[in-house]
């Protein structure tokens, strides 16, 4: 299922292999956290179609990558506790920005 909300910024002749910056946006408040990279496969733009239709583009995994971009040992939620979804949560994809 395509999450059309997601917003792709990805720069034209952006290689696969280059650099992507995932920020997670929660629709009821609009508060943006940057993923933290961890175990999953998503810091280059290979990964995009694993963000936007793989196992991450479902509101179970975003719920969960959103608490852990602040809170890294954040646990999964319980079986049940975590309903899956696509209104949620979307991503903006990017390459990373510069430290000011
Ligand atoms: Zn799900």
């Amino acid at each position: 299922m395509t999450r059309t909300r997601d917003i792709i910024q990805r720069p034209p002749g952006t290689a696969d292999t280059d650099e992507m910056q995932v920020v997670i946006v929660r629709v009821s408040d609009g508060v943006q956290r940057i993923d933290r990279p961890g175990w999953k496969p998503c810091n280059t733009w290979k990964d995009e179609f694993w963000w936007t239709d793989g196992n991450a583009g479902c509101d179970c995994n975003r719920r969960m990558f959103f608490a852990r971009a602040v809170e890294p040992n954040e646990p999964e939620p319980a079986c049940g506790e975590n309903e899956c979804g696509n209104t949620e949560f979307y991503v903006i994809l990017r390459s990373p920005v510069a430290a000011s």
